[in-house]
C-alpha cells in the first residue's frame, strides 16, 4: 500500500511506476488510492466481471491452471476448443485460432500466410506494434518500412522493390494505439490491388470495438474479399486473455499447425474459460459498442471544447499534446492528485516526449467523462 516504485517503465523514465492493487475498471486502486481511471484497454469492463471470474474460478477446479503439454503433444482442453468456435461464430468466419497471446497473434499468421508460399516482400507501416515488427523480421524476406499511413510512399515503394512474379505483404496496425488512428484498409488495399497483395493487420484494439458486429476494421470500412487478413487480442475488449486469428478454414488450418500453436503453452484453462465467457458476453451486448462509441464522441468533445485538436472517430482512445514532456508531466500528475488516472504515454509511434492519452470504456458515466474535462479544463 502506498509503495511508489521508481523504474523504468512504459510511463517514461522519470514517472513513477503505478501498481494496480484491485481488477481494473472505471474505479481503480493504484497505490492504495481508488482513482477514476481512463487507461488501459478494458473497453467493456471486463476484467472487473464476476460473471467472468467465475468462469474462471469453475475452469481453475475442473482442469487445473494448464494442460502441460503444449497442443502439438496430448490432447487439448475443450475450452480451447470452445474459444475457437465462439470466436468464428462472433467473426462470422469458418474457422479461428486461438494463440497464447496477441503478441504471437502476428508472428504464427504471417508464418502461416509465408508457409503457403502467399508473400514474397514485406511492407511495414513505420508506427507498427512491436509485435508486428517482431513477426515481420522473422519472416526473414526483404522487408521495407513505410512511412506513416503514407499511400504515396507504399506505392513508390512497391514499384521500386517488387519484381515481377513477387507478391508484397503490407502489415500495420488496424488501429494505432497509442494515438488511436484507423488504419486507411481501402486505400491500402486499393494501392495493393495491382500487384495481387495481402493486407495483414494487427487488430488488437479494434477487434469487439469498431464495425457494427465488432469485428473490426474490416467490417467497419465494408471491406471484404481476398488479400484481407488479420490477427488480434483476446485480452482487451473481449476481457480475457490470448490471440485469436478468425479466417477461411484453410489459412487457420496452417495456423494451428505451425510452431506457435504447437510449441508455447496455451492459455491456462481458467483464462480461456474467463475469455470464452468474455467472447458470449460481447456477442450478447451489442448495446456496449454503441455506448464506448458515444463515449468516445462525449470524451473527444470535450477535449475539442478546450481547444485541442483530437481524432475524430468512435475509438475510445484520445490523445493530444497541451505543450513538452514537461507540462504533460505536469498535468498528469495534477489530475493523479485529484483522483483521475489518465496516461502520460511513451509508446509506439510517439516521439520522446510522449503524449497524454485518455481511453474511455462503455461503462464510465457522462458525468465521469464530464468531469474529467472539468478537471482537465483547470490544468491546460
Ligand atoms: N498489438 C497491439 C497493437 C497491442 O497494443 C498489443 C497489446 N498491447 C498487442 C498486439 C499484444 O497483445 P497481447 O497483449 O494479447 O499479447
Amino acid at each position: 500500500m502506498g509503495i511508489v516504485i521508481n523504474t523504468k517503465t512504459h510511463q517514461g523514465p522519470d514517472d513513477p511506476a503505478y501498481l494496480i492493487e484491485s481488477a481494473p475498471s472505471t474505479e481503480t486502486v493504484f497505490n492504495g488510492r481508488r482513482y477514476l481511471y481512463f487507461g488501459g484497454t478494458s473497453y467493456y469492463g471486463l476484467h472487473a466481471d464476476r460473471g467472468l471470474m467465475e468462469a474462471g474460478i469453475r475452469a481453475w477446479q475442473d482442469y487445473g491452471h494448464s494442460t502441460a503439454t503444449s497442443r502439438a503433444g496430448m490432447g487439448t482442453s475443450p475450452l480451447y476448443l470452445k474459444v475457437e468456435r465462439a470466436a468464428a461464430g462472433f467473426f462470422g468466419t469458418d474457422s479461428a485460432a486461438y494463440l497464447p497471446s496477441g503478441y504471437l497473434s502476428n508472428l504464427a499468421g504471417l508464418k502461416a500466410l509465408h508457409g503457403n508460399g502467399q508473400f514474397d516482400v514485406i511492407f511495414i507501416d513505420e508506427h507498427s506494434h512491436f509485435s508486428v515488427f517482431d513477426a515481420a523480421r522473422a519472416m526473414a524476406v526483404p522487408m521495407y518500412t513505410v512511412a506513416h499511413m503514407a499511400m504515396g510512399d507504399l506505392e513508390t515503394k512497391l514499384k521500386k522493390h517488387i519484381q515481377p512474379g513477387q507478391k508484397p505483404i503490407m502489415l500495420c496496425d488496424g488501429l494505432f494505439p497509442t494515438i488511436g488512428q484507423i488504419a486507411p484498409a481501402p486505400e491500402i488495399a486499393e494501392v495493393l490491388e495491382p500487384y495481387h497483395g495481402l493486407l495483414w493487420l494487427d487488430e488488437a484494439h479494434t477487434m469487439g470495438v469498431l464495425g457494427p458486429n465488432g469485428k473490426g476494421v474490416y467490417e467497419h470500412f465494408g471491406l471484404g474479399g481476398d488479400g484481407l487478413f488479420h490477427g488480434g487480442t483476446l485480452a482487451k475488449a473481449f476481457g480475457g486473455f490470448g490471440g485469436v486469428i478468425p479466417g477461411p478454414a484453410n489459412f487457420i488450418e496452417s495456423v494451428m499447425h505451425g510452431h506457435v500453436v504447437g510449441g508455447a503453452s496455451a492459455v491456462p484453462p481458467p483464462l480461456a474459460a474467463a475469455t470464452l465467457a468474455g467472447i458470449e458476453q460481447v456477442a450478447a451486448n451489442p448495446q456496449w459498442r454503441q455506448r464506448l462509441w458515444a463515449n468516445a464522441r462525449l470524451l473527444k468533445k470535450g477535449i475539442s471544447s478546450l481547444g485541442f485538436e483530437v481524432e475524430e472517430s468512435d475509438i475510445p482512445i484520445a490523445a493530444f499534446s497541451p505543450g513538452n514532456a514537461d507540462t504533460m508531466k505536469k498535468i498528469h500528475r495534477s489530475l493523479m492528485e485529484r483522483g483521475i488516472a489518465i496516461q502520460h504515454a511513451h509508446y509506439a509511434g510517439i516521439g520522446k516526449e510522449g503524449i497524454l492519452r485518455i481511453v474511455v470504456f462503455s461503462n464510465h458515466t457522462s458525468e465521469q467523462i464530464q468531469h474529467l474535462i472539468d478537471e482537465l479544463g483547470q490544468l491546460v
